[in-house]
């Protein structure tokens, strides 16, 4: 069976317009069978409904099929609470309207598009049941929007829809550079070491999303990578015939590597290498200096952005407060939130620490960043604080001289 790519890695498409416009239609249209519950009562679209797919050329893709929110019953506030919440993974919209009407509440669903910078495309379905479609267009053509016609019941108008569609996505897919995981940190030809523990939180039988990531990324730049538990390390140097450009470990081993890494060795964790994949490391960076100036009584807020099932020894509830509270040298008051939705009403904490955000796409990341800024409260994530805890962030950041310039102000 073929391997899929993460979710965390799709793009992830929502797709929006008011109830009944045939959002469901096209879905199942772009698809190729029916993926959403389709019916004429208006609403029917309850929850979010996902297809991944690879959607070629453009890649592998999330569209994201949502409740029209016009409806004004107290289901339909469920369903505008639902759907608001997909905005914030949203990275490319298709506004669904039914051809010929378009008012005050598909303008509000663009403005709301243009302030999170999310790129959309109109999609005027129900074509066929538009009169004056000249006069239409050359007045909508005025509005300087990007728009196509559709006839989402109609099969045979599927490749020209979808083409249309793909044309739109490339086009924002090209317009933005791929990013590198961490091959932009090695030299042609470099070698990375990465230590990982098999402890009790390793998963039976694998090694976890962010690590398997980072070896492919290298592979994909024609770059190597060896991986080693933290038994074998620093060891390991005197077998090899070349220094490693660069060493990554989990964070919860980051003391034991740096204290055992000879000065010239580049050294880093995985949790900092995604902070600057998926958001803005320099700011989470910042706020981790924060870690030092803890006093006991303070309120920390630990947001993990899924709801795995905690284990003995977990790390957001055990294994990080006990390093802070080791840090401001008494007991602080520390709130654990999980799930993919960022919790309201954080003002009230000194520091927000975020889990490393496997699941988060990048958009949801730095919602969450814009998120805490708008507050003023930092928002720093699992790798920094715990490289802050134990006093080596410092040196964890020497391969980001940005972050580590961020950090060092903020001391
Ligand atoms: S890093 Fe965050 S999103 Fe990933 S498994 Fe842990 S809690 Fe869930």
């Amino acid at each position: 069976m073929k391997e899929k790519a993460p979710k965390s890695l799709r793009l992830h498409i929502g797709i929006f317009g008011r109830a009944n416009v045939g959002k469901s239609s096209l879905l199942n249209l772009i698809a190729g069978h029916e993926t959403a519950l389709v019916s004429p009562v208006p609403g029917t679209t309850t929850d979010a409904v996902e297809k991944t797919m690879e959607l070629l050329p453009v890649g592998p893709v999330v569209f994201i099929d949502t409740a029209g929110i016009d409806d004004k019953s107290e289901l339909g506030h469920l369903r505008v609470k639902n759907t608001r919440k997909i905005f914030e993974r949203t990275e490319a919209a298709l506004l669904v309207c039914e051809a010929g009407i378009f008012g005050g509440y598909e303008r509000e669903l663009l403005r709301e598009f243009d302030e999170r910078k999310i790129p959309a495309l109109i999609v005027f379905n129900k074509e066929d049941l538009l009169e004056n479609r000249k006069e239409f267009e050359k007045d909508f053509l005025q509005k300087g929007r990007e728009f196509i016609f559709s006839n989402a019941r109609d099969a045979s108008k599927r490749d020209e829809t979808v083409n249309k569609i793909k044309d739109f996505l490339m086009r924002i897919q090209g317009g933005k550079k791929e990013k590198s995981i961490l091959s932009h940190l090695l030299p042609a030809g470099g070698l990375a070491v990465f230590i990982i523990p098999i402890d009790k939180e390793a998963p039976k039988g694998r090694i976890i999303l962010p690590q398997v990531m980072a070896i492919r990324d290298l592979l994909d730049a024609d770059k190597s990578s060896i991986c080693i538990t933290e038994k074998n390390w620093p060891e390991i140097l005197s077998k090899l015939s070349v220094k490693p450009d660069l060493v990554v470990c989990d964070s919860q081993v980051a003391d034991l590597m740096v204290s055992r890494a000879p000065k010239d060795i580049k050294c880093t964790t995985f949790s900092i290498i995604f902070s600057g994949f998926k958001g803005e490391m320099a700011e989470f960076a910042a706020a981790a200096a924060l870690v030092n100036k803890l006093k006991p009584s303070d309120k920390i807020g630990i947001l993990e952005a899924c709801s795995h099932h905690p284990i003995e020894d977990d790390i957001g509830r055990v294994k990080l407060p006990k390093w802070l509270e080791k840090k401001a040298g008494g007991k602080l008051e520390i709130d654990v939130f999980s799930g993919r939705k960022m919790p309201e009403e954080l003002e009230k904490y000194k520091l927000l620490i975020n889990c490393g955000g496997c699941m988060l796409t990048g958009a949801e990341m730095k919602n969450r960043q814009e998120k805490a800024r708008k507050i003023s409260i930092p928002l720093t994530n699992y790798g920094m604080a715990i490289g802050a805890c134990f006093g080596v962030l410092e040196r964890l950041l020497e391969p980001f001289p940005e972050a580590l310039k961020a950090y060092r102000e903020n001391l």
